[in-house]
């Protein structure tokens, strides 16, 4: 049986239950010999984060310190220019040696795989896991949908060395997102119960996303 290695990259901008409660939940149904959780350090999709690549860091190695099999990795801060996939996808390749990899990305993540650096090589190198989000679910894009496995996910086809799918899969559905929790600081709402409580007495003590003043 191959080991098998995810990867869940993000911004984690902050870091939130739908996150950490997910990739727990995944561990608990697919026989991960581990997985790598990398905050990206220039996020090639979007505007830059709001917090330093340092606060992401420490907030995600507080929201995955009690997940077992989980590894906080600081490596796309280690290099120069934009985090692409494609790049630390090989690096981790070259590491891990007889593995399968497996890209773990939330849908609306997977969405936007088209406009992915490489993306054809990429889907050639590793398996994807797109984990479905209700509140933002995979686009009826016939583009999208053809890259998608016709076939159920199953543990046994995700074992198959030699085939190389991209899978939808359900986990209990969280409706957070690091928006909704930057928004609810914003407006003084509450965070508790979509964040870890060590992530949110970080994100206070620091006045990250003006939370001095409010939550
Ligand atoms: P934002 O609201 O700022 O866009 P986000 O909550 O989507 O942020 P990211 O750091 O961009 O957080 O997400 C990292 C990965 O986790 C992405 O692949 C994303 O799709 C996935 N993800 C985020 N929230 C959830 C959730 N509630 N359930 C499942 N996957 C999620």
């Amino acid at each position: 049986m191959p080991r098998l290695v995810g990867i869940f990259g993000g911004t984690f901008d902050p870091v939130h239950y739908g996150h950490s409660l997910t990739i727990a939940e995944l561990l608990n149904t697919i026989p991960f010999e581990k997985i790598l959780v990398i905050p990206n350090s220039l996020p090639p999709h979007r505007e830059n984060s709001q917090a330093s690549f340092s606060h992401r860091y420490k907030m995600t190695s507080l929201a995955f310190r009690d997940i077992e099999k989980t590894v906080v990795d600081n490596r796309e801060n280690l290099r120069t220019g934009p985090s692409h996939a494609i790049e630390t996808v090989k690096q981790i390749i070259a590491e891990e040696g007889k593995t399968k990899v497996i890209l773990i990305v939330g849908s609306d993540s997977f969405d936007g795989i088209h406009s992915w650096y490489k993306w054809r090589e990429l889907i050639s190198l590793v398996d994807f896991l797109i984990l479905k989000r209700l509140d933002m679910p995979l686009s009826k894009n016939k583009n999208v949908q053809d890259l998608i496995s016709p076939t159920r996910f199953s543990e046994d086809l995700l074992l198959d060395r030699k085939a190389k799918s991209i899978f939808e899969i359900e986990m209990t559905p969280l409706r957070i997102s690091s928006s909704l929790i930057r928004e609810n600081i914003a407006k003084g709402k509450s965070i508790d119960n979509l964040i870890n409580p060590l992530v949110k007495d970080y994100l206070k003590k620091h006045g990250l996303y003006g939370s001095k003043n409010s939550t």
